[in-house]
């Protein structure tokens, strides 16, 4: 089982290079160096990552044929709007109706989206934005790894089990090799085709070190590597860039400036912004977003962080619930309401770009085991697994009883390509 299905080179201008996916047609960067029309391929996060033979592609999308028309079927019926509610509200109609044909959306539109009450009205919105989901993405799902290589940190976030707060927490850091076999299994037990290696800001590791171990899993792997290891300068995004790394993961976290400065003392947003611009004219995958529920918060932040994950040209929206944890200044929080998080995925869809990828956190599966196919069914197109060895992952405790602690490798692909099936998606990288 394999999660991408190879494409057909349908054309080349350059580096860049169409590949047809059962006639839906994606735009990806190729960096290999041999590579003509005809040709089966991987892509991953709009990078062509492998070249495949021709029978072995044809095998596998034999396997595929049948199985992409059938989960198109399911899919279809599950995005239908034809059996929604129809709504009173005229507002409500308008502005829906206005973002199936565009994604800008005026302020105070936004705005009522987000403070929608009425269940039967909120439901009609995620269905919209399931509804868009389909319309830009078929049924495409793609899924990516995980491995937390480290949570030493050296910062002080306010909401952060693994902040210099926690005092009571165990610390490990996993060496090369360790890395290299939680990679290994991955992809050749499992067939990942996207693994992102994230850390705290651990200062215990060089860039020549995380250098070194992105080049040995490239020459050894044909794989995307996506990074997250905090604020590592436009040195440190060039050097790993150069080893092979494609797609960063940083989130803002908050857009809204005087309540990022009141949760890192010490720090500026406009730093972490520059340092995501920095990645993106380097040529990175983007990832990016912010937290949900914070104190102090409003809708009017929340609906700032999808516009500037916007403007940061998020190639994969982050967004999640902010989940408190005792060892830190912010332990005695509340919890946000899960459906607070399902709209903000849902806005995102009507807003972002259509080709950008939204992402269902850890952290919303936290609130809720179902919150997965939930969040599916609102907008989002991604899913991450948890590839951390399991003596280390309870220890990345950024907030508590996180979803997956305790689930062996087996079970949790056993469980996304159940839930794929059961909602009829695809896993598909579909590229930029
Ligand atoms: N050092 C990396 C990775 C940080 S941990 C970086 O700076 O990008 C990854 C993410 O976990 C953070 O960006 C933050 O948004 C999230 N996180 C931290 N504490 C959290 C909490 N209590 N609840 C929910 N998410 C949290």
């Amino acid at each position: 089982m394999c999660y991408a299905i190879p494409g057909k080179v349908h054309s080349i201008n350059g580096n860049i290079v169409i590949v047809d996916y059962f006639g839906q047609k994606k735009r990806a960067i190729n960096e290999l160096k041999t590579l003509a029309i005809g040709d089966y391929v991987y892509a991953q996060g709009g990078y062509v990552i492998q070249k495949l033979e021709t029978a072995q592609a044809q095998d596998i999308l034999a396997t595929w044929q049948d199985m992409f028309s059938l989960l198109n079927e399911v899919d279809k019926e599950k995005f239908s709007l034809s059996q929604s509610t129809v709504t009173n509200d005229l507002n409500l109609r308008r502005i829906l109706d206005q973002a199936l044909v565009s994604n800008q959306l005026k302020n105070e539109d936004s705005l009522y989206l987000i403070n929608l009450a009425n269940q039967a009205d909120t439901e009609l919105f995620l269905k919209t934005a399931n509804f868009l989901r389909q319309k830009y993405h078929q049924n495409a799902c793609c899924v990516h790894g995980i491995i937390e290589i480290s949570n030493y940190c050296k910062r002080n976030c306010y909401y952060c089990g693994i902040s210099t707060h926690n005092q009571n927490l165990k610390r490990y850091r996993m060496n090369k090799e360790e890395i290299i076999l939680a990679v290994y299994e991955a992809i050749k037990v499992y067939g990942f085709k996207a693994i992102l290696l994230q850390s705290g800001e651990d200062v215990g590791y060089s860039i020549n070190e995380l250098a070194d171990i992105i080049e040995e899993i490239k020459r050894k792997y044909d794989v995307l590597i996506l990074i997250s290891f905090g604020e590592i300068g436009y040195e440190g995004l060039k050097d790993l860039f150069k080893a092979g790394a494609r797609g960063l993961l940083m989130r803002f976290e908050t857009s809204n400036e005087k309540l990022y400065s009141d949760l890192h003392p010490g720090y500026i947003l406009k730093n972490r912004i520059a340092q995501i611009k920095q990645a993106y004219q380097l040529g990175y995958f983007i990832i990016t977003g912010g937290l949900i529920g914070l104190p102090g918060q409003t809708k009017q932040d929340i609906i700032n962080d999808i516009l500037l994950a916007k403007e940061l040209k998020a190639d994969m929206y982050s967004f999640g619930p902010f989940l408190p944890h005792a060892n830190t200044p912010l332990g005695k929080e509340p919890i946000v309401k899960e459906i607070d998080i399902l709209k903000t995925l849902a806005l995102i869809r009507l807003l972002a770009d259509q080709e950008a990828k939204i992402l269902v956190t850890t952290a919303l599966e936290t609130l809720d085991f179902k919150a997965r196919e939930k969040a599916l069914l609102a907008g989002a197109s991604s899913l991450m697994i948890n590839l951390t060895p399991l003596d280390y992952r309870k220890f990345y405790s950024i907030y508590p009883n996180r979803a997956h602690e305790r689930e062996n490798l087996k079970i949790q692909v056993e469980s996304v390509i159940q839930l794929l099936k059961s909602l009829g998606r695809i896993p598909i990288d579909l590229g930029i």
